[in-house]
């Protein structure tokens, strides 16, 4: 299955409601400010497809692709099935929100120190922030929950 024309045509086929979505919200949803606006993935688009992948049908995820001006691949008419449900999910999808280009740096800057954090630590400090539904969007949210984080993780070590 060649992976890279799946990936493009998800991404085309959720640009309407993406566009759509922007359009409805006019914001940043955590700061408001309406510049720049765009759709950030909570925890990376993989994610979403992931969710979406392990939801359909094998024999339903299109293997063979169409292609648009740009040669970029798109759901054949015969896949409607696999691209009305992908489209759907993602619509339904909580981790998919809209916020400023200055929100998105940070949350990006925010999951590296997470991650540099605790690259020596078994437990996956952002894998358990995305268990309990948390991720912080700014640095005093992260320092408030690195402490619950950093006691959580202590005692599951302990274990
Ligand atoms: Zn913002």
């Amino acid at each position: 299955m060649d992976n890279h024309d799946l990936m493009d045509a998800m991404r085309n086929h959720i640009k309407p409601q993406i566009d759509l979505t922007i359009r409805a919200n006019q914001k940043c949803a955590y700061c408001k400010s309406t510049k720049d606006i765009k759709v950030n993935y909570k925890y990376g688009f993989d994610f979403v497809v992931d969710d979406c992948l392990s939801l359909a049908e094998d024999d339903d995820i299109p293997t063979s692709f169409d292609y648009d001006i740009d040669n970029l691949a798109i759901f054949k008419k015969e896949d409607e099935e696999f691209s009305d449900l992908w489209y759907l999910m993602h619509q339904a999808d909580d981790t998919v929100e809209i916020l400023c280009p200055e929100c998105i740096s940070d949350i990006n800057t925010i999951h590296y120190e997470i991650t540099q954090m605790y690259l020596a630590s078994s437990v996956d400090a952002y894998y358990f922030l995305i268990v309990i539904g948390v991720v912080p969007h700014n640095f005093d949210e992260l320092n408030n929950l690195l402490l619950v984080v950093v006691v959580v993780v202590d005692i599951l070590l302990a274990f």
